[in-house]
């Protein structure tokens, strides 16, 4: 019988931190669709967000083990590591915790049994990318978290799966949850310089192929599916044809963008310096995957498809009709523009 290479005979035990985040949940999501044991580290302290309760409820109800503490608890985690028998770690943590990662390293090299750790990265490759501040802290903080992994020689990848596919807004850090521009929209320069945009349930569903693909070990995973490669031009075009109508275009300057990240208001300003570095710099592009530590994710699964751009742009299409309706038989008369910019579900 040949057995491939990303089709693990057993199903590992995974332990998903940051589940209630925006990336976590797509990642705990794919864990649960792909038949692991899937254990969730929860924070105390979610009593006051209904948003994040539900999203805990809800992967338990899938199937997902509860577990409580935080990341930067040494010995808690590496406890919660022994008694479950974890095997694979995976990290999704904002980026204001990515040092809390220090505490739950540590305790992976006290266990020394995990398979396979993937700290919590998920967008652009850290050693090569360099934003302007107040955004390269961030990557700082990673490259931090990858030097001790690499340190205590613990198995690992790091996911670089480029943007998120939806209007790449230039202060919004989940701009996915939010409906692509309805009366006119900001181009970053030229509008021309490309990037990689990426489905969050593709984000997840590749994550948990790659964790225990023996051909991905200790490698950088870079997300560049072709069908998926746009620049604001050609994604306010697309948007455009969803939507039946042409909106007005506006141009957000390079200096516009270093004046936003001057400004250093967290969280926005941090968007603005990784928009600068993907729009105006093309650091998604501006490389190529060729380093011995680098594995593009199309190679290891050349048959699996990616969702379109096309496509994830329909369900926002979808989403709008959908949203005016409700607003329609509310107010018995809702404006278009009564949905600009509405978010798609409530963060906390
Ligand atoms: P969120 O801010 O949405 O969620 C963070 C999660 O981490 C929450 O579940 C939070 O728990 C949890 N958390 C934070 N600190 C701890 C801790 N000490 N112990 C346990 N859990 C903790 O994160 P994002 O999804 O925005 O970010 C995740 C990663 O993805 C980051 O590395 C970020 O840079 C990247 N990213 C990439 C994007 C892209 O387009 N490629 C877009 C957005 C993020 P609690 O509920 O208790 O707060």
């Amino acid at each position: 019988m040949t057995v491939s290479a990303s089709t693990p005979t057993t199903k590992s035990r995974v332990l998903i931190a940051g589940a209630t985040g925006f990336i976590g949940q797509f990642v705990a999501s794919a864990s649960l669709d792909s038949g692991r044991q899937t254990y969730v580290l929860v924070r105390p302290g979610l009593a006051g967000c209904l948003s994040k309760s539900k999203v805990v409820k809800s992967l338990h109800d899938k199937g997902a083990i509860i577990l409580h503490g935080s990341i930067s608890d040494r010995e808690n985690m590496a406890k919660i590591l022994k008694d479950h028998e974890i095997d694979i770690v995976i990290s999704a943590v904002g980026g204001a915790n990515v040092l809390d990662q220090i505490g739950l390293v540590e305790a992976i090299k006290a266990v020394g049994t995990i398979k396979r750790f993937l700290p919590s990265e998920f967008g652009h490759d850290v050693v090569r990318a360099v934003p302007v501040e107040p955004g390269e802290q961030m990557y700082k903080d990673k490259r931090v978290i990858r030097e001790l992994v690499e340190k205590y020689s613990i198995p690992y990848n790091y996911i670089c799966c480029n943007s998120i596919a939806s209007w790449p807004y230039y202060d919004n850090k989940h701009p996915a949850n939010v409906l692509p521009p309805l009366d006119h929209f900001k181009i970053y320069g030229d509008g021309t310089v490309k990037a990689y945009f990426v489905a969050g349930t593709d984000i997840g569903k590749f994550t948990m192929k790659i964790v225990d693909d023996v051909r991905a070990i200790n490698k950088s995973v870079h997300f560049r599916p072709s069908s998926n490669f746009y620049n604001m031009n050609e994604l306010a075009s697309l948007w455009e044809k969803k939507i039946g109508r042409t909106l007005p275009r506006a141009t957000v300057t390079e200096q516009d963008l270093l004046d936003i990240a001057a400004e250093n208001i967290i969280p926005e300003s941090i968007v603005a310096s990784f928009t600068h570095d993907i729009f105006i710099k093309g650091c998604q592009s501006n490389f190529s995957i060729n380093g011995p530590d680098d594995i593009e994710v199309g190679t290891l699964y050349p048959d699996e498809a990616f969702r379109t751009v096309d496509e994830c742009f329909n369900d926002f299409a979808l989403e709008l009709k959908d949203t005016a309706m409700d607003l329609g038989s509310k107010a018995n008369a809702a404006p278009n523009h009564a949905v600009e910019s509405m978010a798609l579900s409530a963060p906390c």
